[in-house]
This record gives C-alpha cells, structure tokens and sequence, in this order.
C-alpha cells in the first residue's frame, strides 16, 4: 500500500526482478516464443501480457488459506532467450536458462508461450528431479507425433516426446481436461497409448472438482510435480485469447475450483502456456492466466506450509 499498483516496472506480481537465486523458492521466467504453433501466433506477447495483469494480484489467497508471499521468496528472473524461427535452437536456449534454477533448489513458474516450450522446462527439471509426474491441464492433450511430416517438437506433440524422453513418469502422470472435435474417434485420450492417465472434458465435468483432487493425488502421490496449465483448457468465452480455441470448457470460476482441489502439491516446475494477447482486445485472457498462475503458486505454498 505504499504506492498505486499500477506504478513501477511491471514484473509479475511487482516482484523484485533479479537473477540472484540465495533464498528463491520461486523464479518466475517468461518464454516468449510462438514458433511452434499449427493455427494461431501471438503467444510470444503472453508473458508481457500476464506480468501487466498481474500486478493486480495480491498477497493471501483465501479459497485456500493460504499467504502466498509470505510462504514463498519470489523474484521475477526475466523472460528466457529465444529466437524467432529457430526453434531448436530455442529449446536449447530456454533448458539452459532454467537449469542454474532447479541446481539452486528454486521452482520456476513459466509464463508462455506456446506449449512446445514445456519439453525445454521439463528437461531441465527432469535434469536435477529426474522424471516427474505431470499434471496437465488443457483441452487439447499434445501427444500427437509429427507435425506436416517433419516437426517433431511442436506445440501439439510435447508430451509425447516428453514420455519418450523419460523427463516424465506416464504411470504417475495425468492430463484432464481434453475436449473439441477431433481427427478420430479416441484420440481425446491418446495419452493413454503413452501411460497417461486422461481424464477428458466430459468426465471432469461429471465427476467435479473434489474427486478430480482425490484422483490427481492417488495418482501423482509425494513424487515431485511438474503442473502445467494450458490456458485453453477454460472456456473461450473466458479465456479468448489463445491459439487453439474449444468452445464448452469450464468457466474461469470452474477451473478455479478444479485447480484449488488438487491442495498441497510438491510442484518442482509449473507453466501457464498458450497465452496469445493479439486475439484478446479486452485482456480477459491474461487477467485469467494471471489468476492461474496465483493458483499454482498457492498449491506450492501449501506444500511449503506443510514442511
Ligand atoms: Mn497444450
Ligand atoms: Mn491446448
């Protein structure tokens, strides 16, 4: 309360913005890149678009109880390097930038960018944490193979390759969420054929947000997190901004309630990817996003509040 929030630099939650990891729980990082996208661009301008929305964002979180800055020392790290068209090359880049983060024991959250950057995340993670059981969160589940007959690293084959890789446990991993039209019957749970558990669209919306928690941690159990969060796993409606819109996902208040329900989780990597501000004339989607990313920061600090 010392000054409006909407003064200063606008670093995620007007966090200091440093590189100095002495006593970081949390080193948030943009990965401004949208390289690796099949419809629509733009998800380059995610990362500026979440930090400017959330400044908003305060202290305490009180659906769960919660002091999120109290419980975690958070620096804003700065947005990762990358290059335009190269996106190998990218890959490479951004690993190498998150690495020094785990090696000094901090959690990054990632601000994207297209989803393709969660294999570079989950390298580095999975570098110091070995393999780690992932929580996914989107309407699309991303295990397709190849894109046009070459891409092997897009933003729709991620986690594919991340179980091919071993950077992720599939027998302790789960997605939720998947929905839309699709090329064949099935493939809404394609993650399957790699070990995922799937909960799809429908499902979750059956069974609701407390079972969906029972399941995620029978199924994830004390073994080190990696939680990423598509952003077009909520509604268009609420979340317009993003590449691949499908329309009849969960409002924003829904997946709030989906995302509380997991509670104290030992999140060692997480994202909020697929934010593409052009498409959003209002800003609603990175308002979301940022509300997101607040979310995934007090499942952490439950967990830190449990040790
Ligand atoms: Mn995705
Ligand atoms: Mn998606």
């Amino acid at each position: 309360m010392a000054a409006p929030r909407f003064t200063g630099v606008r670093t995620f939650m007007r966090l200091p913005h440093v590189q100095e990891l002495d006593g970081v729980d949390v080193a948030v990082v943009g990965v401004p890149t949208d390289s690796a996208v099949g419809f629509r661009s733009g998800a380059r301008f995610g990362p500026e678009a979440i930090r400017s929305a959330s400044i908003l964002l305060r202290d305490h979180n009180p659906a769960l109880d919660v002091n999120v800055v109290e419980t975690l020392s958070m620096v804003d790290f700065g947005d990762a390097p990358t290059v335009p068209g190269y996106h190998l090359e990218t890959l490479e880049r951004v690993e190498a930038f998150l690495r020094p983060i785990h090696e000094r024991g901090a959690v990054p959250l990632v601000l994207g960018g297209d989803h393709s950057l969660a294999i570079a995340e989950l390298r580095a993670a999975a570098s110091v944490h070995g393999a780690l059981a992932l929580v996914h969160f989107d309407a699309h589940p991303d295990v397709l193979d190849r894109y046009y007959g070459v891409a092997d690293h897009f933003h729709g084959t991620v986690y594919r390759r991340a179980a091919e890789e071993g950077v992720v446990d599939p027998a302790h991993s789960i997605q939720i969420g998947m929905r839309g039209s699709v090329h064949a019957p099935g493939d809404l749970v394609a993650g399957r054929e790699v070990g995922y558990e799937v909960i799809p669209g429908d499902e979750l919306a059956a069974i609701g947000p407390a079972a969906l928690g029972e399941r995620v941690r029978d199924r994830v159990g004390d073994r080190p997190v990696a939680l990423s969060f598509d952003i077009d796993f909520v509604d268009p409606a609420f979340a317009p901004g993003t590449g691949t819109p499908e329309v009849g996902g969960p409002t924003s208040f829904q997946a709030l309630e989906y995302v509380r329900s997991l509670g104290a989780l030992d999140i060692r990597t997480c994202d909020c990817v697929e934010v593409s501000p052009p498409y959003d004339p209002a800003g609603v989607t990175a308002i979301a996003a940022a509300g997101f990313c607040f979310e995934l920061l007090s499942l952490r600090a439950l967990f830190n509040g449990l040790r």
